[in-house]
């Protein structure tokens, strides 16, 4: 398929018809995702697996019949349409069968990470006012002294009854009728990651599936008997819609893993459920070519598409795969508040270039304008900005902050923060975030074209660049680096990699700094926070 033809003969119209309810009238995620599957009693929804080599199978039918009897569960709590639930489990069924049943009786889901702390927790269930958590003991110890109202639901032991889980729901009849909600009511108040600041509540509508339906397809190219693995966590948008319940809605077999990213563990896993489609976050890319091309072969491994998406994806991963695997990986760009609205389409005949981002996606509209939202010359850099008045529009505003959600609008079009310019052929290329530019004597630096500079060389496996405030410059760049195994710290080491980013960019680009560190800030789904970076150089300056 030619990527001008998907363009031009993309219509809502078509994708609206492929739901099983009219969309029109009523539409809800629970319903598309799992219950309109289950009819086929074999087939298979997620196959689940966790660290210890646990496993177990879920067809859509086991999954409608759990998610209806928690839907009543959670009735008997007291929850109603438009009540918050919340989830803090890692990749559990209980977590899956919870958000499911939240959906079912109207209700909106509160996505959180098991990598948070006290705080983080109570911020997020006190801001969105949640009735019930589902968690597990090692989670609630970080909130029994919080003095919520929120009622806990424990997946290992009831506080009172001592019942798991499935025992406390299994007393709930199987039977239960989804609310017909309306494709604009909400579904989730999915907190931002957090990479410039405090995490702002965005809140979807059940829309978010028809908007995110085309970029499973054509961008992640999901087809109809794939084997499907997306690792990203359940706590945040990419994890939760893209690589769990969009591809649901397709009746797909998914695998579902609990346990942290390791390179060798997840070849084994997709050489044992036969994946033939995977996405995963640039992070675990970058480290999977640091463990080179002989382990990747070791394996039989299947998978035709590999995707990656939340962070950019450096040219050197995309070159080093192409040339050793002879796989392409196809970068994907979106926001919690936008979608997927940037792609590489692995449907299409699109060439990959490596470094960008790939062509706008089909059916949004979207322009690189300035801060006053007017549109940039063709070729010079502006911020990405998504048409509110176009279809695919879900974002129903920041939860209970009006202010925050203005701040983002500027007549029509809803900036994204990140900056980016505009190829001869259309090809999106990431500068960076506008918050994270650098200004030096003069010049507008973007971090991400420094880290990718310096991730070409052999010593260096993860990089971030920041702005550090200098007096004659106003800021210089300062690169922090961990390094590869087999290399150490040395002030050799560091001018040979600044003298290798001057040769490679400009005399203005290369890091005048360099500083060796283990690891670099992360959110939880695993985006560099370059804002800490630069708070722990203010202090300790
Ligand atoms: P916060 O809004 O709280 O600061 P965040 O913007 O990182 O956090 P998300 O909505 O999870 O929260 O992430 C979206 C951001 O991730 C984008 O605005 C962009 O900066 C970055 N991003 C995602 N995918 C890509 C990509 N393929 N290339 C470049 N940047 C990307
Ligand atoms: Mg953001």
């Amino acid at each position: 398929m030619k990527y001008n033809e998907l363009f031009e003969s993309f219509s809502w119209e078509k994708v609206l018809k492929t739901f099983d309810w009219n969309v029109d009238e009523k539409f809800n995620m629970a319903h598309e995702c799992c219950d309109r599957w289950a009819e086929d009693p074999l087939r298979v929804a997620i196959y689940w697996e966790d660290e210890s080599g646990k496993t177990d199978v879920w067809t859509y039918m086991r999954l409608k019949e759990q998610s209806n009897r928690m839907a009543n569960a959670l009735r008997s709590l007291g929850v109603q349409k438009g009540d918050r639930v919340a989830g803090l489990l890692g990749k559990e069924m209980e977590l899956i069968i919870t958000v499911l049943a939240t959906w079912k009786i109207g209700a909106v889901y509160v996505p959180m990470f098991t990598a948070f702390g006290p705080e983080a927790i109570r911020y997020r269930l006190e801001n969105s006012g949640c009735k019930v958590l589902v968690t597990n003991q090692e989670q609630a110890v970080k909130i029994t002294d919080l003095n919520l109202s929120t009622k806990i639901l424990l997946k290992d032991g009831l506080t009172n009854t001592g019942q798991t889980f499935w025992e406390f729901i299994q007393s709930f009849s199987a039977d239960h009728e989804t609310e017909p909600t309306k494709v604009m009511d909400p579904c989730v108040i999915q907190y931002t990651s957090g990479s410039t600041g405090l995490p702002k509540g965005a809140v979807w509508a059940h829309k978010i599936l028809v908007s995110s339906y085309p970029y499973v397809r054509y961008a992640i190219g999901v087809e109809d008997n794939d084997r499907f693995f997306g690792g990203a966590d359940l706590g945040w948008a990419y994890g939760l819609i893209n690589c769990t319940f969009v591809p649901l809605s397709y009746g797909v077999s998914i695998l579902s893993y609990k346990g942290s990213f390791n390179v060798e563990k997840t070849y084994q896993l997709l050489e044992k459920y036969s994946i033939t489609n995977f996405a995963y976050a640039p992070t675990a890319y970058r480290l999977m070519i640091t463990y080179g091309a002989e382990l990747i072969k070791k394996y039989k491994i299947k998978v035709r598409k590999f995707s990656s998406a939340g962070e950019p994806l450096n040219a050197e991963v995309v070159r080093f795969f192409r040339e050793n695997f002879g796989r392409e990986i196809y970068d994907h760009y979106g926001c919690t508040e936008t979608g997927m609205i940037v792609d590489n389409f692995n449907v299409t005949d699109m060439k990959v270039k490596p470094g960008s981002m790939g062509l706008p996606s089909p059916g949004f509209n979207l322009a690189l304008v300035d801060e006053d939202g007017n549109i940039v010359k063709k070729g010079d850099i502006g911020q990405i900005a998504v048409d509110t008045t176009a279809f695919p529009y879900f974002f129903l505003g920041y939860w209970q902050d009006d202010k925050k959600t203005k701040e983002k609008l500027r007549g029509k079009w809803l900036l994204t923060g990140d900056l980016a310019s505009e190829d001869e052929e259309g090809y999106f290329w990431f500068e960076g975030r506008a918050d994270d530019i650098i200004s030096s004597a003069g010049y507008r630096i973007g971090p991400f074209e420094v880290e990718s500079s310096l991730i070409e060389h052999p010593a260096v496996a993860e990089a971030a660049v920041v702005g550090k405030p200098d007096e004659a410059k106003g800021e210089i760049v300062k690169a922090f680096i961990v390094l590869t195994p087999t290399y150490e710290p040395s002030e050799i080491l560091a001018k040979e990699l600044s003298a290798f980013v001057k040769n490679k960019l400009s005399k203005h680009q290369y890091p005048r700094e360099i500083e060796f560190v283990d690891d670099l800030p992360k959110t939880p789904s695993g985006k560099i926070q370059r804002f800490i970076l630069k708070k722990q150089m203010q202090i300790s300056s």
